[in-house]
């Protein structure tokens, strides 16, 4: 393990006790192999004048809710020491009394909540303490000789303490054990099957002591495990792979009771894991490290290619068992869903509410998948029991974490795809399912659309009357986000007025092709992943012309009412799964790349209308707008239209033609 530490980048910090611990706790949060994801936190013991000018000795511990790699100094809570070391005196305190009285204790009442370990830092004397759970630690103290390793790697250089529930009675195990030693003798604590504390008066000294003593322990399972077993890569690429995963997600956010987003890592590691005869039974002893618990509950789910739903249920099932075996009265059960997968002989997969969370998992996973082989080739991957986990899991502190989360947004953990996504009414709809929570594969002709890389819209180059290139689109957004749900077929062109008499054959050829052909080829490619959705809808754009058509434009009124009449059939053929299919239709919406100002002009004159009475010249002389557009089919996906299938919507501020 290297040490980031840069003199010059310290140099410039030196004298400022808090601006060096910010520096120190992001060189820690920069290296996944010590902490993931809001794990481990830091502190640093400053003496400095309160409000009223009077000396305080000061514990400026982590905040809750901030990630090391990224924190700030606002996001260390300054609680005051003698409130710590008071608390540390009593026999044993409850959580949320802990909480209440180190807020009381804080300097700053908008600090954030004290890290739970604030404790722990306050009664280690050095001024600094950094605590991480470092992979290479943790997957020696998950085997079964993990303490005696643990003393042959570092002696009497650090003290060992059995695992402790993290929190107060951790707090006390330290406090008690540090009264007895001679902590100048000390380099570091060792928290078996959780991770490792470092200090030292200086943050140079502790981190590096971090750093070091990690090393030590990379060092010796680099030479006492022998290599992993590999056994063949089996390819994941095996084709219809990407119906399973859909189906697993839409197996996963049933027992979930929410729609869940997927992510499968198919990387060598994870498929060679997948392939070992005892994956099934590693991946379902317990978890890396306690915190890990409320990311990827205890365990994960067993699935194959032929028991993919029934291999959630039995979780579903299990984690019903579990809990009632832990339970008091108090406590509700968390829905019963994994949160990971060990897909047999293709890889893992990940599973969040949100996109983001299913990343964190993934990495986690990542993480515990290196460190159970370790730990496996040390003697056995062990880790902790399942009433610890199971007490971490339902701890309020830790529940408090997830329930800090913002509300849910009315689309989170779905799956969108819109084509035509780079302007006007498609662009309008990618960006408000994006809003309201959905991630979007967003499909366009136009090449720019590569560049909206958003974790949650990602654009596709796509022509949609090249059927290969369609297909794949689709399949793509399924591999990136694990399934599909909402499709919206807006991609379509207005071709010049021409009378039937006058027709270019290419010009309704090409109507037809991207009007009518492309939407039924793209509702073929997505229908095997609808029927694996949540709340599945498709959702078609048509045209005010298909009831109210005008002179001039049967190309495209062609094209839209044989559309509607597709969507008619769709919605008939498609109702047996679940799948809806709607159809909107739109008058002239200004706001799109087909109308600039030249034509608005030009079209304004012929009817002899100013632009504006042009634009308005519906019932309610209302505009309308990419954005109502893409209102509309939110609503159409959401729970309002959840009963609607076949229907048109007319979307043209009235229209006396239609009415
Ligand atoms: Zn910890």
């Amino acid at each position: 393990m290297q040490s980031l530490w840069n003199d010059d980048e310290a140099r410039e910090l030196a004298g400022d006790r808090l601006k060096l611990r910010v520096y120190t706790s992001r060189l820690l949060g920069r290296d996944p192999d010590l902490v993931l994801h809001g794990g481990g936190n830091t502190s640093v013991k400053i003496t400095e004048p309160d409000f009223f000018g009077e000396s305080q000795d000061v514990l400026y511990v982590k905040g809750s809710g901030w990630d090391l790699a990224t924190i700030e100094a606002s996001g260390f809570a300054p609680v005051k020491l003698a409130v710590l070391h008071r608390l540390a005196k009593f026999d044993a305190l409850d959580d949320r009394t802990m909480m209440r009285e180190m807020r009381a204790g804080l300097l700053n009442p908008a600090a954030p909540d004290p890290s739970v370990e604030a404790i722990l830092h306050a009664v280690i004397p050095a001024k600094y303490v950094d605590h991480t759970h470092a992979d290479a630690v943790v997957a020696i103290t998950n085997s079964p000789e993990g303490e005696k390793h643990i003393r042959a790697i570092y002696g009497e250089r650090v003290l060992i303490v059995p695992y402790v529930m993290p929190g107060f009675p951790l707090a006390k195990a330290i406090y008690e054990r540090i009264r007895q030693s001679d902590l100048a003798k000390i380099e570091g604590i060792i928290l078996l099957n959780h991770g490792i504390f470092t200090f030292g008066d200086d943050a140079h000294t502790s981190y590096e002591r971090m750093i070091r003593l990690v090393t030590e322990a990379e060092q010796f399972l680099a030479k006492t495990a022998p290599p992993p077993r590999v056994p063949a890569p089996q390819p994941a690429t095996r084709p219809g792979w990407e119906v399973k995963l859909a189906q697993l997600r839409q197996a996963v956010s049933h027992a979930a009771g929410k729609a869940m987003m997927a992510r499968l890592d198919a990387s060598p590691e994870h498929t060679q894991f997948a392939a070992i005869p005892e994956a099934a039974e590693l991946a379902t002893r317990g978890c890396l490290t306690p915190d890990h618990v409320i990311r990827t509950k205890r365990i994960a789910a067993i699935v194959q290619d032929d028991r993919i739903a029934a291999g959630v249920e039995q979780y579903a099932q299990d984690y019903r068992a579990y809990f009632a075996r832990h339970t008091d009265v108090r406590l509700t059960m968390l829905d019963p869903a994994p949160r990971w997968a060990l897909w047999q002989n293709t890889g893992t997969v990940s599973f969040g509410e949100t996109l983001a969370a299913a990343n964190i998992t993934a990495d986690i996973v990542d993480h515990t998948l290196r460190a159970i082989r370790l730990a496996d080739s040390l003697g056995g991957w062990r880790p902790l029991p399942e009433a610890d986990l199971f007490r971490m899991e339902y701890w309020e502190l830790e529940q408090a974490k997830l329930k800090s989360a913002k509300m849910r947004p009315p689309f989170a953990g779905k799956i969108a795809l819109v084509t035509g996504a780079h302007s006007g009414i498609g662009k309008a709809c990618a960006e408000l399912l994006q809003q309201q929570g959905a991630a979007v594969m967003a499909l366009d002709i136009n090449p720019a659309i590569i560049t909206r890389r958003e974790a949650t819209l990602q654009g596709i180059f796509c022509d949609v009357t090249d059927s290969a290139a369609l297909e794949d689109a689709v399949q793509e957004t399924v591999r990136r986000f694990g399934g599909l749900d909402i499709i919206v077929g807006n991609a379509g062109i207005f071709p010049p007025s021409m009378r039937i008499e006058d027709m270019q054959s290419e010009q309704w050829d090409r109507s037809l092709a991207i009007n009518l052909t492309s939407h039924q080829r793209l509702m073929q490619f997505s229908i095997p992943y609808l029927r694996h959705g949540i709340d599945p809808t498709f959702i078609v754009i048509g045209s005010k012309n298909v009831p109210a058509p005008g002179p001039g434009a049967a190309a495209y009124s062609a094209a839209k009412a044989a559309l509607t009449q597709l969507a008619r059939v769709a919605a008939l053929e498609l109702a047996g799964d679940g799948i809806r299919v709607n159809v909107i239709h739109p008058d002239a919406v200004f706001d799109t790349a087909l109308w600039t100002p030249e034509v608005l002009e030009k079209r304004a004159k012929s009817y002899g209308l100013s632009v504006q009475e042009y634009k308005t010249k519906n019932l309610l002389h209302a505009e309308i707008t990419s954005h109502d557009v893409a209102h509309m089919v939110c609503a159409l996906a959401g729970p309002a239209f959840s009963r609607t299938t076949g229907a048109q919507i007319p979307l043209d501020g009235g229209n006396d033609r239609v009415i």
